[in-house]
């Protein structure tokens, strides 16, 4: 148990070193599997995922009751419903990655490549826009997770499940990269244009 809040802490300063996040924006957690009832840690609300520590990281229940009085992130229901839904996965990091997240913003959408879930599918998931940490929003990210682990949230960011956080957070960088590759090409293409 120890060992996994250790990782959802070396997770959020991965993240935010990686200016996958900024300011107090993005969330990781993870799940302990545990026959009396799985514990669920995910990062507070209110404070830089760079200073998240062991002392104010959440423990929860899997119905969100916070077992060590910490308040959670705001999108606590995303997060539980993803667990709700894929027994596989154990590790989540919801991020606002700029080029992914410009992508969330725009008419464009994010090209799959290679290693990235279904590959018949050209582009990556996306839900439709609803407030971040609504019901709502976590409803339907966890109607699409069951055949995706990557899924574009509209006009807010990106949510990554993984088998671990650090396994979650690296898919999160590798999305984020993808954007960036598609960026700069389209605008190289739109160049060419005389
Ligand atoms: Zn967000």
């Amino acid at each position: 148990m120890l060992e996994l809040v250790e990782n959802v802490v070396k997770t959020s300063h991965y993240l935010f070193n990686r200016k996958l996040v900024s300011g107090k924006a993005g969330n990781v957690s993870a799940r302990f599997k545990n026959p009396d009832g799985d514990v669920i840690t995910i990062t507070p609300t209110e404070i830089s995922l760079s200073q998240v520590n062991t002392k104010n990281i959440v423990l929860l229940n899997t119905d969100g009751f916070s077992i060590n009085k910490n308040i959670p992130s705001s999108e606590l229901p995303l997060h539980l419903e993803i667990y709700k839904k894929r027994p596989d996965v154990n590790g989540i990091v919801h991020t606002h990655s700029p080029y992914a997240t410009g992508f969330s913003f725009s008419t464009q959408k994010i090209k799959r490549m290679e290693g990235l879930g279904d590959t018949d599918k050209l582009y990556l998931a996306e839900v439709p826009y609803e407030p971040p940490g609504s019901k709502k929003l976590a409803f339907n990210v966890s109607k699409m997770i069951k055949n995706e682990d990557v899924i574009l949230l509209k006009n807010h960011g990106l949510v990554v499940a993984g088998k671990n956080t650090e396994q979650a957070a690296l898919m999160a960088e590798f999305v984020e990269e993808m954007a960036k590759t598609q960026f700069i090409a389209q605008f190289l293409n739109s160049m060419n244009k005389d």
